[in-house]
């Protein structure tokens, strides 16, 4: 397979657009493909500060590179979420980001919250107190992960928050949530959300078009060295059927998935769903931690570690 620009041994073939291209094309393809959603979704500008949500995933570390690549101000931020103990998980994330950073010549900085530290709990023991995650703490990680990372871009005077979903993770989301027909989150699944109250940040999703194959490649061809394991606690979770389901159908019909999304997003911007979005109740700030809240006056996120605290008191 030959590069359809110079005619050199291609490194990938993108058969959804019928394009193949070598190393050096390839990653002028991701950087001009990233600028040009960037622009196309008013994602944010070279004024504003972006904070970059980094797991040591292929994704967002690739993300990072790209924004740095492309002159965005960017810094990242790695929340330890403790999984797996010593040398777990966690720390092999951590690890990976640290060797990442170490390698390149950049002033970027990255913010590390390390949940046991700062909150007296890791997601594990968080789940298990609160009982909201007796088999996995997915519900409570992401409760967790969404305050943390709003905290921290409102300190930092971030003014947007980015994350390295790529098209494999929202076509997924989108199945699910039709196969559900969850009105309210297909409002709310957008390449950009709005801040949607004071203290909150704008959140935009960069990569969104992207394969993971793509982003793959990229890691790969740029010599990104990430963590290849999915976090213990994704094994069995729906998402990753329907990715299995999706990528199936791409495969016999290439462009199947984009086709889904970019259709959606069509649907949505036409108004199909803004009704459920308008149902949602008035945001106040939290009494303990300030940020805005549906929840009355104590968020979600305070709740929870006042019953970690409760709990853990009356053992
Ligand atoms: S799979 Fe792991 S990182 Fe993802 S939400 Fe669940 S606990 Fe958190
Ligand atoms: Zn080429
Ligand atoms: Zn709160």
């Amino acid at each position: 397979m030959r590069c359809k620009k110079c005619g050199r041994a291609a490194v990938i073939n993108m058969r959804q657009y019928k394009l193949a291209l070598c190393e050096t094309h390839y990653v002028g393809w991701i950087q001009a493909q990233t600028e040009r959603y960037i622009h196309e979704y008013q994602m944010f500008s070279r004024d504003e500060r972006v904070l970059v949500a980094v797991s040591g995933g292929k994704d967002s570390l690739a993300l990072w590179e790209v924004l740095l690549d492309l002159q965005y101000q960017v810094d990242g931020l790695y929340i330890d979420l403790g999984i797996g103990g010593d040398a777990g998980y966690s720390d092999q994330s951590l690890g990976k980001i640290r060797q990442f950073l170490a390698g390149r010549p950049t002033a970027a900085r990255l913010h590390v919250i390390d949940l046991e530290e700062e909150y007296g709990a890791t997601i594990t023991e968080a789940a298990r107190l609160t009982r909201r995650g007796k088999a996995k703490p997915c519900s409570v990680c992401g409760l967790i992960k969404r305050h943390v990372m709003n905290r921290v871009a409102r300190q930092g005077g971030y003014d947007v928050l980015a994350t390295g979903h790529n098209l494999d993770d929202e076509a997924a989301v989108l199945f699910g949530n039709t196969m559900q027909w969850q009105i309210g989150y297909l409002a709310r699944q957008a390449p950009v959300l709005p801040a949607s109250a004071e203290g909150l940040a704008r959140k935009v999703k960069p990569f969104c078009r992207f394969h993971e194959r793509e982003t793959a490649a990229y890691a790969l061809v740029r010599g990104i060295d990430y963590l290849y394991e999915e976090c213990p606690y994704a094994v069995g979770a729906s998402s990753i059927r329907y990715k299995i389901v999706l990528s199936e159908m791409e495969r016999n019909s290439p462009g199947t998935k984009l086709q889904f999304y970019l259709g959606f997003l069509r649907a949505r911007k036409a108004g199909a769903f803004e009704g459920a979005a308008e149902t949602r109740p008035e945001m106040r700030p939290c009494r303990m931690c300030g940020q805005p809240t549906t929840a009355g006056d104590q968020c979600a996120f305070c709740r929870l570690w006042e019953t970690v605290d409760a709990r853990r008191s009356s053992q």
